[in-house]
């Protein structure tokens, strides 16, 4: 099977569903994909690469591997506050397997149609197991979530609950036999993370800045820190830690998970004082959770964490980097 015969096979939806979301003018088949904004919209544009070995284990299911690719896309999307719209896939295959193909590219378009994105495009090559994804979302001219929009005084805000992922990772990699209920979830969490989509769109009307905690909340709060020029003081006590990590893991262990473990994909965002009540009112009435955890200081105080009032020294390896080799 030659690459186009690939493409149109496993990727190209246009001749079976040619009415394709708002704003395709042109999708898959031609040089480049063509859409439109109104005017009073701007792009969202983020660009992630997943590599075997690096990103997912060799053995990871089809299914769980075009799942989270597309949600880890979809999370950058939600801490810009952008509602998802278009994404386009380059693929890297080290060989043409068709029964893999088929549960990936089903996989890809049921989280594709959850979140009402279509696929645009793409590229088809031979190598490494590899993707790279480049998600597009539309943002309303007057708002957004930025990095750069902390503000002293600012409460500091995370969704779900945070060391999940990695508490499921660590059972993965140590292959962990007798599985418990809460392990599995823990698991599931790692391999299906939940883009927080819905709640990015909605925090457009309570923050300015947001980001999505992919390499662990302090080097993620880090970045908006730096970028806004400001500290923060974090009270543990208040960190969201699952029952299902608090089954598997010690308190200690899962407060750690939760401050330096990645991939939760969570949203850790900042909400102005005088935004709080309406903002907690709003998260009651749909049913979202959210937790306070903390504040916006000045710079000059930097990153405190607090234990019951009491000063506690932040971890030493703080999060996720890809070329840190002192660890
Ligand atoms: P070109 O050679 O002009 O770059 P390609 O031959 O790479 O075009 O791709 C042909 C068409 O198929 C293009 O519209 C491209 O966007 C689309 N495409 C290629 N690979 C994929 C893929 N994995 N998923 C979706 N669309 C793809
Ligand atoms: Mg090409």
């Amino acid at each position: 099977m030659g690459e186009f015969d690939l493409i149109y096979r496993y990727f190209d939806r246009t001749t079976t569903q040619p009415t394709v979301q708002q704003g395709v003018e042109l999708a898959i088949g031609d040089d480049c994909a063509v859409t439109k904004l109104a005017p009073n919209q701007r792009l969202a544009i983020s660009t992630d690469t997943l590599v075997c070995d690096t990103h997912f284990l060799p053995n990871i299911a089809p299914a769980d591997l075009a799942y989270k690719s597309v949600a880890v896309n979809l999370s950058d999307l939600a801490a810009m506050g952008a509602t998802p719209a278009w994404i386009s896939l380059a693929l890297t295959l080290p060989e043409v397997n068709h029964q893999w193909l088929t549960e990936f590219s089903q996989s890809l378009f049921a989280i594709l149609d959850r979140y009402n994105v279509a696929l645009i495009g793409g590229d088809t090559t031979k190598g490494h197991l590899s993707l790279t994804l480049t998600a597009q979302g539309i943002l309303p001219a007057e708002q957004g979530l930025f990095r750069h929009q902390a503000k002293e005084g600012d409460w500091i805000f995370v969704s779900g609950t945070l060391g999940d992922s990695a508490g499921g990772l660590a059972l993965l990699l140590n292959q962990v036999e007798n599985l418990t209920e809460s392990d599995r979830l823990l698991i599931a969490r790692h391999l299906r993370p939940t883009p927080r989509v819905e709640l990015g769109i909605a925090l457009r009307a309570f923050s300015q800045c947001a980001i999505d905690i992919s390499d662990g909340l302090l080097a993620d709060l880090g970045h908006i820190l730096k970028r806004s020029h400001c500290g923060a003081e974090i009270d543990l006590a208040n960190l969201p830690l699952s029952s299902h990590l608090l089954a598997r893991y010690s308190h200690i262990e899962a407060e750690q998970l939760a401050l330096t473990g990645g991939e939760d994909y969570e949203l850790c965002f900042t909400i102005a004082p005088n935004k709080r009540s309406d903002f907690e009112k709003f998260l009651r009435s749909q049913g979202i959770k959210a937790t306070c955890i903390g504040r916006i200081v000045s710079a000059e105080q930097g990153l405190t964490l607090r234990r019951q009032g009491q000063i506690v020294p932040p971890p030493t390896n703080i999060g996720f980097d890809h070329f840190q080799t002192s660890k």
